[in-house]
């Protein structure tokens, strides 16, 4: 997604604002997520720093996540925020010269009137999906025996008591 700036450059102080669905391939990132049910909605502002441009916003997708219990699909709309000061490139290339600091090398920069702000999207949206993922708080998840969904089924299995010690119990009526 790029952003034209040319309005702002020369305006210390301006401020630019954007809206934007963008086509957001995250599936094929993020293996917690099964399929986008929407594109990527992103809101936000520029504001020329005098120094660079400083970009605000926020960004939304609906996704079906994968179950880590019983493997089902389920829908969730993931939503975050994200803020990064972009410098033009040769002033950034200036600091570099002048500073052997670190932090100036990961630096995010423009060049002409085009701020790309691809990366940060994705720093951001990949950020935004859960480690664990989980339809419900109370998924039952698959019998360990017929491999069934719990959810959706009482099966006669009885070995999918996870219950220590009711599993100690059944052993003992095993025997
Ligand atoms: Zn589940
Ligand atoms: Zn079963």
């Amino acid at each position: 997604m790029i952003i034209n700036i040319r309005s702002l450059k020369g305006h210390k102080g301006d401020v630019l604002t954007f809206s934007q669905d963008v086509p957001w391939k995250l599936a094929e990132e993020a293996p917690q997520v099964a399929a986008e049910s929407s594109p990527l909605t992103v809101e936000g502002r520029v504001t020329n720093t005098g120094r660079g441009m400083y970009v605000e916003g926020s960004l939304s997708i609906k996704v079906r996540l994968n179950c880590t219990r019983c493997l089902e699909d389920y829908e969730q709309v993931l939503e975050a925020k994200f803020a990064e000061e972009y410098l033009p490139q040769a002033k950034a290339a200036e600091l570099n010269q002048d500073n052997d600091e670190e932090w100036l090398d990961g630096i995010p920069t423009y060049h002409g009137d085009e701020l790309d702000l691809q990366q940060l999207l994705w720093d951001t949206v990949l950020l935004s999906v859960p480690m664990k993922t989980i339809c419900d708080a109370d998924c039952k998840g698959l019998c360990h025996s017929c491999g069934q969904s719990l959810n959706k089924v009482h099966c006669n299995c009885t070995n999918h008591v996870t219950d220590p010690r009711l599993a100690a119990l059944a052993d003992l009526l095993k025997e």
